[in-house]
């Protein structure tokens, strides 16, 4: 699963090099298959559920689950989220940044900030002897205290041998509840969080996830392991 993390966040590196206005997403997604496949992985998206792309392309109110398209580009002043899976030799690894194409304005920056301090919050209360509602909780809290929303219909995940096992780990919830966290344990944590209400609804594509009300979106996730101390960040370079 290291090994799996380690090329998901190559993955997730080169295309935020690759990010400026006018950049195609069907090329975005055309370079993660090659890179996931250089490296002798497979993309765990693609054909997954019958989605057709290696990579997860959602743009300012697109929440999660965006379709690469030739026909769509990059413009000044997106925010954009990448989500990326890769299989290696059986074990799976998960992530997610969103980023800003060219200048942003201040409030997407606010949200990108806040919603990549929901997935610190999460990571630290992933130890040991703590359970999946004490990260549900301190996701939601940092989110909502800072007059943000966290998507609900939408989880983070255990991941292993599948990319999406149990348990569930939602992006709210309640301290102490849930299950026991033991070393050992891995998961994908993701938070979703919106600029205005949490409700989302599915385009017509059946695929992509905006937000009910067209504000905007951001998403971050790291695949993570329990250990006997910190938590460890498998899909961090
Ligand atoms: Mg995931």
């Amino acid at each position: 699963m290291r090994q799996a993390g380690r090329i998901v966040a190559e993955v997730l590196a080169a295309l935020q090099q690759r990010i400026r206005p006018g950049v195609n997403t069907a090329e975005l997604d055309e370079l993660v298959y090659q890179i996931i496949t250089k490296c002798k992985a497979f993309p765990s998206f693609k054909g997954y559920r019958g989605f057709p792309a290696s990579l997860c392309v959602s743009i300012n109110e697109e929440v999660v689950h965006g379709l690469p398209n030739k026909k769509r580009y990059l413009k000044e002043g997106d925010i954009v989220s990448f989500d990326v899976g890769a299989i290696y030799q059986g074990y799976q690894g998960d992530a997610a940044v969103t980023v800003g194409v060219g200048e942003i304005a201040e409030a997407a920056k606010e949200l990108l900030a806040v919603t990549a301090g929901t997935l610190a919050a999460g990571i630290a209360q992933s130890r040991a002897g703590n359970h999946t509602g004490d990260i549900s909780w301190a996701i939601q809290d940092y989110a909502e205290s800072r007059g943000y929303s966290v998507v609900r219909e939408y989880t983070g995940h255990g991941i292993g041998l599948q990319m999406h096992e149990d348990p569930q780990i939602p992006n709210y919830g309640q301290p102490e509840r849930g299950f026991l966290l033991k070393p050992g344990m891995t998961f994908a944590l993701e938070p979703m969080v919106n600029e205005g209400d949490w409700r989302t609804r599915v385009l017509a594509d059946n695929w992509t996830v905006v937000t009910k009300d067209g504000k905007l979106s951001a998403h971050f996730e790291h695949t993570i392991a329990v250990t006997e101390g910190e938590p460890e960040i498998l899909t961090r370079l």
